[in-house]
């Protein structure tokens, strides 16, 4: 066994009492004796470290965009759980309709309908049939993001019957081993896979990095035209082609919009599938439902996940009826995906977004963000301010013109100290041309002036610092 009979009751014993107590949900000023044994639990290494944890705090309560933790610090959330907190933590809304959902029915799996997944699932193909009409769309629920590009995958591969896919250099589309051997934002996450990749990479290729600011369609490294001159080469064995329409872990990049019309119009012109990741930069996030809204096309697939869930996990792809359809029922499946609980929130979050305006806040909030972090553009390192709506960073390089890593984590860290919960993006490849060191901007989409102009203060700061 794992540990003796006499050992298991001792450490059992032990955790349990630790976590028994741990049933205050209210945030207090002090550290109480609960808090100092998890934070002394957490000390012991129970967890895996693969997950890279930013910080060793412990979330203990959290509103809005303030996190509260077990060692009594505030911090302002600008990470959002990693861009899923649209309307910000303990959305009154969303934390009643998962609490009256959970007193209803909490799980029925692919076995029954339920009322949240019919509610979200209408509400999110309206959504498509509203941006993109013409034939009916219908909605895939889910889990992750990950697991949905692998959805979007099996799809196009039976719909058209051919065998390679293609993405983006810079691209970051998850962690299967299917996401992860389309994505190339940084090496460590499929370096140590290859042998076992090699056989999928022979049908998963790579156009350059849409890297749109400053690129014009001329230049040979363009992300257009290397995706032109892979369709040239492969052209009736690629059944897709998966786009980011802002590029998210691997640098905060929009493409542009001459670029997007151009892989629409290729892609077009030889039946291929587009399928937007909007797993990061949908639901509002770049100031508009869906990021590729921004580029005036009209993608075949697009793939969700992060904030639709209202904070709960859960994810999927939305397509046309006729494309769904090329899918035998029983061919794909899920356990939990369109669990009620998410469902439900993401119902709540998606009538809060809406009512709200929380979409136009992103367009007025990310415009501060331009205002106030443009002018440091040639100073401390910064090197450009970018992005779109609320899905915003600020990319900073060394003297040399290089992705200062370095300098985005002390920055970084020094703005917690000073109580701003920040992440960095960019992509780690070894390609001059892809590769980027930033520190991104992703508050909760319904954050204030006050609040905003508090955290860029300290940003601005931390930067001079
Ligand atoms: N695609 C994009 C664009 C993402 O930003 C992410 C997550 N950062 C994923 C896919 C993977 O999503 P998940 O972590 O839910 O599997």
């Amino acid at each position: 066994g794992w540990f003796s009979e006499k050992d298991r009751s001792k450490k059992m014993a032990d955790v349990t009492i630790d976590l028994m107590d741990a049933d205050s949900i209210e945030a207090t000023e002090t550290v109480d004796a609960t808090d100092e044994r998890l934070i002394a639990l957490s000390d012991r290494g129970f967890l895996a470290e693969v997950l890279g944890f930013e910080t060793k705090e412990i979330a203990k309560t959290a509103k809005g965009t303030q996190v509260h933790t077990l060692s009594g610090l505030d911090l302002i959330d600008f990470t959002a759980g990693i861009a899923v907190h649209a309307c910000g933590h303990g959305a009154e809304e969303i934390v009643e309709a998962v609490t009256r959902q959970a007193a209803r029915i909490m799980h029925t799996s692919d076995v029954m309908l339920h009322a949240p997944q019919l509610q979200l699932g209408a509400a999110l193909t309206e959504l498509a049939e509203c941006i993109l009409p013409g034939s009916p769309w219908q909605t895939l629920l889910l889990n992750s993001g990950s697991e949905s590009i692998d959805a979007a995958a099996k799809l196009v591969l039976k719909a058209t019957g051919r065998s390679k896919i293609i993405a983006f250099e810079g691209a970051f589309h998850g962690r299967t081993l299917f996401a992860s051997a389309l994505s190339r934002s940084k090496s460590l996450h499929w370096n140590a896979y290859e042998a076992f990749l090699a056989p999928l990479r022979a049908n998963i290729l790579h156009a350059p990095a849409p890297r749109c600011s400053g690129c014009e369609l001329s230049r040979d490294i363009c992300c257009a035209n290397g995706l032109e001159a892979l369709l040239d080469a492969h052209n009736d064995e690629i059944a897709a082609v998966f786009f980011e329409p802002v590029q998210g872990e691997g640098g905060y990049y929009p493409m542009s919009s001459t670029a997007a019309r151009r892989i629409r119009e290729i892609t077009r012109e030889r039946g291929i599938l587009l399928i937007a990741d909007e797993i990061q930069s949908g639901i509002g996030r770049t100031g508009k439902w869906f990021a590729f809204q921004h580029l005036g096309i009209d993608p075949d697939i697009i793939v969700f996940g992060k904030a639709v869930g209202g904070g709960l996990p859960l994810a999927g792809i939305l397509a046309r009826k006729d494309l769904m359809e090329k899918w035998t029922p029983g061919e794909h499946g899920t356990t939990f995906g369109g669990n009620p609980l998410a469902c439900a929130a993401g119902f709540a979050a998606m009538k809060i977004i809406e009512r709200d305006g929380l979409i136009e806040n992103a367009l007025q909030m990310g415009a501060r963000i331009h205002e106030k972090l443009s002018p440091l553009i040639g100073s401390h390192g910064v090197a450009d301010v970018r992005g779109r709506g609320l899905m915003m960073a600020i990319e900073l390089r060394d003297s040399a013109g290089n992705p200062d890593y370095a300098r985005c984590e002390s920055v970084k860290l020094k703005c917690r100290e000073k109580g701003l919960l920040l992440l960095t993006c960019g992509a780690k490849t070894g390609n001059p041309r892809t590769d980027s060191a930033n520190i991104r901007i992703i508050p909760p989409l319904n954050v204030t002036l006050e609040t905003m102009d508090n955290a860029l203060s300290i940003l601005t700061s931390s930067l001079a610092e």
